[in-house]
């Protein structure tokens, strides 16, 4: 016999945990299954810091997160952006736009911690972990999801099947969805480091050729360094000794933030743009890197994923509210045609970023530095495109705005 859900979240990533959490907290039956082990299994798994924009704040605390993570957040102050080799440079700051943070800086590693305690603890919710989905059939009512395990398999049934399964998503894969995809050809190392006269609340972002190299404050000294370069040469990098990763780390950066010491592990990310051409297939919905990966150069991958959330959270409160069917097709489409604006503008935005600064040539880099004194002189340019990235153009739903996430 199947075990009966109003929805299956398939990827309990950071968008599919958040997605599972929420829907149960609305009062939906949620499975929400992952291939992976709970986060606590392998501690320091992600190096990175991720930028959390005021739009993902905001979801994180209407599901009580925020007062979890908080203890570990460092505030972003100021975002300075350069462009290596050519002149011109550019500095955000949240006192411009009369505010305390332009957004907070979250090691990975607690963020699913926190999203995985909150998937053990939410009613509602039952979380399938170290399974991978085998199967999946559709009918008119409903659709049914077969886990591949070594013992009996189990199979789950529900109403709606979410998407959460990332940039190869095996469930976009089942339903034929094509995508849009780019491969950069760079590679993401991340290390976290120490900055012995580090700037407090000040990330930099250094365009290369190579793609850019950023430095995300994690509180005191310790920074992640983000350093792009072309896939090719990403293995020599992974295999230098700690001391000459250093070494050449210092010679990119200079002595401008004193000695870089401390160096932690590194793990790479292959960079890459593969966006869904469709977000819906019968009873099934795509959200986070299933429906959109972008570039990481302007931290908005994440964030994205966290308006996806809310959108789909929207789109079924009334129907957990009513007992509705929460796969039907018309609910779904409406979440699509409400994501459409922001996915195209967030993935245009890294894309042309990635691919207008990888070109080295003369005058493409007179145009970048143009472009970045121009950003300068022109504060309404800055000030609007500050406030999309920080999520502040976000549509707030009546139950976000009251900070709570219940039913
Ligand atoms: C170097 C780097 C830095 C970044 N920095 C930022 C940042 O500062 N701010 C920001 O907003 N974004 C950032 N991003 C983007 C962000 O990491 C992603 O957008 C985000 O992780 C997407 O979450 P997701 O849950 O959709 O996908 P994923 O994190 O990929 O999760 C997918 C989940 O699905 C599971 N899964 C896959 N296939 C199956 C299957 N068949 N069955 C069961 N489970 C399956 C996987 O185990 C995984 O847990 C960064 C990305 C990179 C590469």
């Amino acid at each position: 016999m199947p075990r009966d859900f109003d929805c299956i979240v398939v990827g309990a990533g950071l968008a599919g945990a958040a997605l599972a959490v929420g829907l149960a907290r609305f009062g939906l039956r949620v499975a929400a299954v992952d291939a992976r082990e709970p986060a606590a299994a392998s501690p320091g798994r992600d190096v990175r810091g991720l930028a959390l924009a005021l739009s993902s704040q905001r979801l994180l605390r209407a599901l009580d997160l925020w007062p979890v993570l908080e203890p570990r957040l460092t505030p972003l102050r100021h975002i300075e952006v350069s462009a290596m080799g050519h002149f011109g440079s550019s500095t955000l700051s949240a006192a411009e736009l009369g505010l305390e943070a332009l957004g907070h800086i979250c090691p990975a590693d607690h963020l699913l911690h926190t999203l995985d305690a909150a998937l053990a603890n939410t009613p509602n919710l039952t979380p399938f972990f170290g399974q991978r989905v085998a199967q999946i059939e559709t009918t008119a009512a409903r659709v049914e999801v077969t886990l591949q395990s070594a013992g009996e398999p189990a199979v789950l049934s529900a109403r709606l099947l979410i998407a959460a399964d990332g940039s190869t998503s095996a469930v976009r894969q089942h339903f034929g969805i094509e995508a849009q995809l780019r491969d950069y050809q760079q590679t993401a190392i991340v290390a976290n480091i120490d900055l012995e006269n580090a700037a407090a609340h000040t990330a930099c972002e250094r365009f290369t050729a190579e793609g850019p190299t950023a430095l995300l404050p994690l509180g005191g000294k310790r920074h992640v360094l983000v350093r792009t370069v072309r896939t090719a040469g990403a293995e020599a990098l992974l295999a230098a000794s700690p001391a000459d990763y250093l070494n050449d780390v210092q010679q990119r950066l200079g002595w401008r933030w004193g000695r870089c010491a401390n160096l932690g592990e590194r793990r790479a990310h292959p960079l890459m743009l593969n966006r869904a051409k469709a977000l819906t297939a019968p009873r099934t919905v795509l959200v986070g890197n299933a429906a959109n990966t972008i570039h990481p150069n302007a931290a908005q991958g994440l964030n994205l994923a966290l308006r996806d959330v809310v959108a789909l959270m929207d789109a079924l409160k009334d129907c957990a509210a009513e007992g509705g069917d929460a796969g039907q097709a018309a609910t779904l489409e409406a979440y699509a045609r409400t994501r459409v604006d922001d996915h195209a503008r967030t993935a245009g935005f890294s894309d042309s970023l990635a691919r207008g600064f990888a070109l080295d040539w003369p005058l493409v880099g007179m145009a970048r530095s143009g472009a970045l004194l121009a950003f300068n002189a022109v504060p309404p340019l800055r000030h609007a495109l500050m406030r999309r990235l920080m999520g502040a153009t976000a549509r707030v739903p009546e139950w976000l705005r009251s900070g709570s996430a219940h039913a």
